[in-house]
């Protein structure tokens, strides 16, 4: 930076923008001295990885940036053919599904009429599940129809997966579902 564009940076915004002769406030006169000393945190990273965005079968490329073996951010990568560095609101916030601290790393369950949340250990949890399964299963086994055709399903059963599900994850709910009679699984990453 030279006196003179030091001297406008520390000005007013509007004077700096007039002292430059900006007076849409577009180019670099909206910039402050605080403006030009911030740099990108991938700026620092020891590694660059490309992968795969997980949230939906579109699969935009990432480039996932680590540094002491953490994870300090995931940007679209430019290489992708599909994206060109481009991410959705969702693929773009992929940095938080890993670290963001809201995120809820223990098990809530709400009984019938609760009126709050109470914390359970997640093999009580998937116990519950599995008697749920069970017992549904069981009280709505349909083995044939009025025909006497084979069906061997229930109805009464019915799986949404959400979006950051990936091919292998869904192969596996596909295959344990099926195998137990659920004809209705479903997925709501369909663009
Ligand atoms: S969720 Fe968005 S960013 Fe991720 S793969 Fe799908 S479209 Fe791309």
């Amino acid at each position: 930076m030279d006196g003179e564009t030091n001297n406008a940076a520390g000005l007013w915004p509007v004077l700096r923008q007039l002292a430059k002769g900006d007076i849409l406030g577009l180019g670099d006169s909206a910039a402050s001295p605080r403006t030009g000393s911030l740099e990108a945190r991938t700026t620092h990273a020891d590694k660059v990885v490309a992968s795969v965005c997980p949230y939906c079968a579109v699969g935009c490329g990432q480039l996932v940036y680590v540094k002491d073996k953490k994870i300090i951010d995931i940007e679209g990568d430019p290489r992708s053919p599909l994206s060109h560095g481009c991410l959705c609101p969702k693929g773009a916030a992929t940095f938080q599904l890993v670290t963001g601290s809201h995120r809820v790393s223990h098990v809530l369950y709400r009984r019938p009429y609760g009126t709050k949340w109470e914390t359970i250990p997640l093999e009580t949890a998937m116990d519950m599940v599995a008697d749920r399964v069970k017992k549904t299963r069981d009280a709505n086994w349909e083995d044939k129809d009025k025909k006497g055709n084979p069906l061997r399903r229930t109805m009464a059963i019915a799986h949404l997966g959400g979006a950051t599900l990936d091919n292998e994850e869904n192969y596996l709910i596909k295959k344990l579902f099926t195998s137990l009679g659920i004809v209705q699984i479903e997925n709501q990453a369909r663009i």
